[in-house]
């Protein structure tokens, strides 16, 4: 029979046979229906030979081992019926079982990422050797896409690392080293990438001659080793954990200790059972379809350029200068050092210079592994960068960023000065979080070349940037600006330019609904719970104090003045910036965070101010309540977003909504959830909040939705310039 496309047999010695996995036309292999009956074939075909004495799986690809299963295929499925479901993990059961019962020794020689399927396939080899390449990792990120390793990965990792070892991995989802692997006991050799193959060769001999895999082999049949107070302690420790990281969210991780805790005491044939049936209550949950959302709305991310056409290229940015060595311009700068850029930072006054350098090399200089500043690091680092109060030296640069003050005069006269100074071919770009792009340009003389970047604080931590698009753009500063952008590890999206761009324009009608709801009368803690329960990671009135509530003031003032129609501004956030109270940066805001630990604290004094700005009688209204209060008003105005064709796609809402406020991701996205929920149904829910105003009345599009039962992720209406 001719080889499988996927599937190369060799013969490095005549008893042994290597097959390499490597699937054709792609950058990394994963377990396809068509690669799982490939392998079946393969195995059909090996298990009848009388002449091996043993089985080595290895990649064709440096780097990628097997990536998991085809998340593609699994869409297909998610509404399918449970005892479908139970078939496809039988049916992976049954195929990966063959490893552990073919008539020769089993052996994964596993170089580069070895995730899901690939990982639980390894689990039911002999044995595994691992490459010690850097991209080598071993892990199971089930439980991220709301599920569990359903092909036998509950039951042979306890089995070969220990039930302590495999709970953290499977419940955490997070990937291990070669070394940590090797460590925890999952391998018998760790090598060089091009002694791999000898290393497995030299592993099937050794097990040919001990028989020890064979005992490994009847062992593992059975229920794990373990006492019952072992049991009862790791399990008790593990699922308070699991419930206090996923506050009840995320069922996944604590059915994958649940179906750990209960199958290592049973058989292997009824512990996979189990985690069949198990995972037939994951698949397809409202949970699990959110996070493959997410999953592939990152996905789309990384292969988006920013606009429509392929013909036009991003320009190579090699080095960038910042003007501005304030919070933002230190933390653009930081990051683009750790990405090996070329780096100028840039402030008009001396000591902010002197601050922000010292903040850029404490940022880059920080060892992760040792949590401590590493001198080497800091002298490699400078090398690359130039702290300079002549902002004149930009002239080398491939593009310039500027965060100054959010002032506009301020600004202008920046970006007017400095563009002459610039290369010809050089972009420039502002970080604005509330000035339109359009009005900054004006005066530059090659608007074309200008656009805003708009990181989100802090810079480090916070994966969105927007790119923001003015009316003169060019496609090319659009890619550019978008490449910039991922080289730094972000995720970019697109807007066209307009009040607070994209974020922070759904998030006004949030803040500013928690305000008023305080003013009728709503408790603090009612309003940060209603939101916390949602499953958004703060309140907007914890949210407030670290933001800062001057900061707060002037953006929401900004965003009311360009939306009358639909917000207001609240007396609350005035009276709290009279009083001196700031948020975390003065100690004082909404919370007290004057305790030794920094922790909120509730403060009286806020009652005072608030008293006399509320109505008077206490708000009745129900958890529910509030909840809508807060979330349908940014829902209505992301319909807008779509409608004015501020964005390309739903997707680029969520995407920001996700990554740049921590909009809860086991929703999807907040235009996903509205689409679980229903356009139809969010009308109906809208209706009785009518009378609060225009914000609660839904928008053109969300009625038209609503009318033809249609979804926002069904619209593809592309905005941008053609
Ligand atoms: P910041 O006050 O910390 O820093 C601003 C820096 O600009 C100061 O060091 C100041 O000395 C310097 N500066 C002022 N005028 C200058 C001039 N003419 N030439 C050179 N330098 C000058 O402010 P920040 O928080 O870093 O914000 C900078 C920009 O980033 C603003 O546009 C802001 O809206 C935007 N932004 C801020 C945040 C945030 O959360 N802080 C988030 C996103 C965007």
């Amino acid at each position: 029979m001719a080889d499988s496309p996927t599937f190369r047999r060799s013969f490095p010695e005549p008893d042994i046979v290597v097959l390499t996995i490597d699937m054709p036309n792609k950058g990394a292999n994963v377990l396809s229906g068509a690669v799982l009956d490939g392998l079946s074939s393969e195995l059909d075909e090996l298990e009848g030979r009388q002449d091996l004495a043993g089985l080595i799986l290895i990649s064709g690809k440096p780097g990628q081992f097997i990536a998991g299963a085809d998340l593609r295929e699994f869409l297909t499925s998610l509404a399918g019926p449970k005892e479908k479901t139970v078939e496809m993990c039988r049916r992976g059961h049954r195929l990966f079982a063959r490893m552990s019962t073919a008539p020769f020794v089993t052996v994964a020689a596993i170089d580069g990422i070895c995730v899901g399927g690939g990982a639980e396939l390894v689990s039911f080899c002999d044995r595994r050797v691992f490459s010690d390449h850097p991209s080598t990792q071993l892990g199971f990120p089930e439980v991220k896409l709301g599920i569990y390793p359903g092909w036998g990965g509950t039951v042979r990792a306890p089995r070969i690392v220990g039930l302590s070892n495999a709970v953290e991995m499977i419940t955490s989802g997070e990937s291990i080293s070669a070394t940590e692997a090797m460590a925890m006991g999952w391998g018998s050799d760790c090598v060089p990438r091009e002694r791999l193959l000898a290393s497995a060769i030299a592993i099937v001999r050794d097990e040919q001659k001990s028989k020890a895999y064979l005992a490994d082999r009847r062992r593992r049949q059975g229920p794990v080793d373990i006492t019952e107070t072992e049991l009862g302690f790791l399990g008790a420790a593990a699922s308070g954990y699991i419930q206090q990281q996923t506050k009840g969210q995320y069922p996944a991780p604590l059915a994958a200790l649940e179906t750990m805790l209960q199958g290592v005491q049973l058989d292997s044939a009824a512990a996979l059972e189990l985690e069949a049936q198990g995972m037939a209550e994951l698949f397809g949950s409202p949970v699990n379809q959110a996070l493959l959302n997410v999953f592939f709305l990152t996905d789309a991310n990384k292969k988006d350029r920013g606009i429509a056409s392929d013909a036009v290229k991003p320009k190579e940015i090699r080095s960038v200068t910042v003007i501005g060595a304030g919070i933002m311009g230190a933390g653009i700068a930081a990051t683009s050092l750790k990405r090996d850029l070329q780096v100028v930072l840039s402030d008009s006054r001396a000591d902010a210079l002197e601050r922000g350098e010292q903040l850029v090399l404490d940022e880059v200089s920080f060892n992760r592994e040792t949590k401590r500043k590493d001198a080497d690091r800091a002298i490699q680092y400078s090398a690359r960068l130039t702290a300079t109060t002549v902002a004149e030296i930009l002239a080398s640069s491939d593009l310039v960023i500027e965060a100054v003050i959010e002032k506009e005069e301020v600004k202008r006269e920046v970006l007017t000065r400095l563009e002459p100074l610039m290369r010809p071919d050089a972009i420039l770009a502002t970080n604005t979080s509330t000035i339109p792009v359009t009005r900054l340009a004006k005066g530059l003389k090659s608007p074309d070349r200008f656009c805003g970047i708009h990181f989100f604080n802090p810079v480090r931590k916070m994966k969105l940037v927007e790119v923001i698009r003015g009316p003169a753009t060019s496609d090319e500063t659009v890619v550019t600006a978008v490449q910039y952008a991922k080289n730094l590890g972000k995720m970019p999206v697109v807007v066209l330019d307009g009040p607070g761009f994209l974020v922070n324009r759904l998030l006004l009608p949030y803040m500013d609904e928690a305000l008023k709801l305080l003013e009728e009368g709503v408790p603090i803690e009612a309003v940060d719970k209603a939101a916390k329960r949602f499953g958004m990671p703060m309140g907007p009135i914890e949210l407030y104090d670290m933001v800062g509530l001057d900061t707060a003031l002037y953006a929401g003032n900004v965003l009311c003045a360009a939306f009358p129609d639909r917000f207001s501004g609240s007396r609350i956030l005035p009276a709290l910036v009279e009083a001196g109270r700031m948020g975390q940066k003065s100690g004082r805001g909404f919370f007290s965070h004057q305790n030794k630990k920094g922790r909120a604290a509730p403060d009286p004094e806020v009652a005072k101010l608030l008293d006399p700005l509320r109505a008077g009688a206490k708000s009745s209204l129900s958890n529910e309540q509030i909840t809508d209060r807060l979330f349908l008003p940014m829902l209505v105005e992301a319909a807008r977003v779509l409608e004015e064709g501020l964005v390309r796609h739903a997707r680029d809402v969520d995407i920001g909504m996700i990554f740049g406020t921590g909009f809860p991701p086991f929703r999807g996205g907040l235009l996903f959830w509205a689409d679980t929920v229903g356009a139809a149904k969010i009308v109906e829910m809208l209706k009785p909040y009518a009378a609060l105003g225009k914000r609660f009345i839904p928008s053109e599009l969300l009625t038209e939705l609503a009318r033809d039962q249609q979804k926002f992720y069904d619209l593809n209406r592309r905005t941008t310039k053609p």
